[in-house]
């Protein structure tokens, strides 16, 4: 199927969920362990021979497979399961997936957090990570060898807005034998990278699925059978290093997940109105709904037009000083939030460099285009955008980084 032709919330909306008590919403099962009506039964559990049988909440919670479950329906995945940080998603992942001597290729320009863990954690278990600029296909190929198990990126890139031909690394991935691990933390809905033939689908829930910054959650999505790998009580990552969500926890962010196809759509607009906007004013804009986008063809095929090019641009204003004093600006007009993290109503803005890009070496960050002066915004739900858009305006005006155009 192709992936325009998947509409994931429409997926998600025909799950029918009941609570104990004929209630709308799921009951919340606030226990850590489960009781068996017999020994035999337990022991089957253990086994991983009795299903709809629970034993222990860091295995599994019915709350946690409630969730799970929507977000597999998201991205036309067999299974999911969640995890209590992105990185919890993350990590085991990559554990599970390798072993020592084992080595990954990966997109350059990720996460700040997924970089640190894969340069300076993996090595401890001889796990080489190969650094590639993944929009450079002969590059990434040449990038694999023999002992290549995992292909690593995001289809939006943190913070450069990179995007990831996913149907075309998932043939080279497939042709190798390998991986294609996808972190689609910045494009849910508008992508559904499974459905492009990446195997496994990784979210930190903490950004656009929960969208109001009050937790840290992650998912990942793939085969019911790479699941329960994670899971095994033996040998699973996800099951022995813990990274277990609470169920009071994952009963909000279900909830909050009914209204993510409005939220996006909202995102989209802003953002790409916001987009062209600054780029016709003469502002270095990057975004992949504009045309000046390294990738915007291929990212135009990608997704689902319903839910548009996402919430994330960023601004290059020349130098970090500026960079600053247009944020505290803005921060000033309540225009957002100085504030690293995205995906909430609020549009929030920081410079990745001196934050959440800090993890990286100054000489990496220059080679991979992270200048100075770059704020990487995540566009609010603004009512109206183009109230936004003038107040914007006029605190880059009062400071200096857009000259007045047109004067009067
Ligand atoms: C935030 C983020 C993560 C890490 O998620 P946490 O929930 O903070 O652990 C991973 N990948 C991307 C793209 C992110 O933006």
């Amino acid at each position: 199927m192709k992936n325009n032709q998947f509409n994931p919330a429409d997926h998600i909306q025909d799950l029918q969920y009941f609570g104990e008590f004929g209630g709308v919403n799921p009951s919340i099962s606030d226990s850590s362990t489960y009781t068996f009506l017999s020994a035999k039964t337990m022991f089957d559990t253990f086994e991983g021979n009795a299903e709809g049988c629970y034993l222990y909440s860091r295995h599994s919670s019915p709350m946690n497979l409630y969730l799970g479950e929507a977000l597999a329906a998201m991205e036309g995945t067999e299974s999911a399961n969640v995890a209590a940080s992105g990185m919890g998603a993350i990590t085991p992942v990559l554990m599970q997936l390798c072993s020592a001597g084992d080595e990954i290729v990966s997109s350059r320009t990720i996460y700040g957090g997924t970089y640190a863990f894969m340069k300076n954690m993996l090595p401890k278990w001889n796990i080489k990570t190969h650094f590639v600029d993944i929009t450079k296909l002969d590059v990434v190929e040449a990038a694999i060898t023999n002992n290549t198990k995992v292909l690593y990126c995001e289809t939006v890139s943190n913070p450069l807005l990179e995007v990831a031909d996913i149907e075309r690394l998932a043939q080279l991935a497939k042709k190798h034998n390998i991986k294609l691990v996808v972190d689609n933390t910045f494009s849910p809905l508008s992508v559904a990278p499974a459905k492009m033939g990446a195997d496994v689908v990784i979210h930190s829930l903490t950004k656009f699925i929960n969208g109001s910054s009050d937790t840290v959650g992650g998912v990942v999505c793939a085969s019911q059978e790479f699941i329960n790998d994670l899971k095994n009580v033996n040998n699973g990552a996800s099951m022995l290093l813990g990274p277990t969500m609470d169920s009071l926890r994952s009963a909000s962010i279900l909830k909050n997940l009914r209204t993510l196809h409005i939220r996006m759509k909202q995102h989209s607009y802003n953002a790409n109105y916001l987009a062209e906007k600054f780029e016709k004013d003469g502002l270095k804009v990057v975004y992949p709904g504009l045309k000046s986008h390294p990738s915007h063809e291929i990212y135009s095929n990608m997704i689902n037009k319903e839910y548009g090019f996402g919430g994330m641009m960023t601004v290059d204003v020349g130098s970090l000083d500026k960079a600053n004093e247009l944020m505290e600006l803005m921060q000033n007009r309540n225009l957002g939030y100085l504030a690293v993290s995205l995906g909430f109503y609020k549009t929030l803005f920081s410079a990745p460099g001196t934050s959440t890009s800090s993890e990286i070496p100054l000489d990496e960050q220059k080679e991979m285009g992270l200048t100075d002066g770059l704020i990487r915004f995540s566009i609010g739900l603004d009512n109206d955008i183009e109230r936004t858009y003038q107040m914007m305006k006029t605190c880059m005006k009062e400071i200096g980084v857009l000259k007045e155009l047109q004067q009067a």
